[in-house]
Formats: structure tokens, sequence, C-alpha cells
């Protein structure tokens, strides 16, 4: 089952992507480097509702 949810930037605490994942295949909270245009750079972000 995949479930929406949003990743937000751990630098600057906006959520700036959308996404989904799968619970059987993705335990645990999802972390991603992506590139946030506030911070102007690529910073850790994380999953939040
Ligand atoms: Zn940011």
């Amino acid at each position: 089952m995949r479930v929406n949810l949003l990743l937000a930037c751990t630098v600057c605490k906006r959520r700036n992507y959308a996404t989904c994942k799968n619970k059987k295949t993705t335990t645990g909270r999802l972390e991603l480097m992506k590139y946030c245009p506030w911070d102007k750079k690529h910073t850790l972000h994380r999953e939040s509702k």
C-alpha cells in the first residue's frame, strides 16, 4: 500500500516536495537529500504529514 507524504527541509522547515512511499518496503522515517529552493542548496528532507 502506497501512502502520500510531504518532504520537509530540515534546515528551513519548509515542505518542498510531495511524494509517496510503499509502507511494506519502507520502514521508519523517509530521509532524502533534496534541493531546497529556499536554502539554494541540497539539504536533508524528512517525511512529514
Ligand atoms: Zn530549506
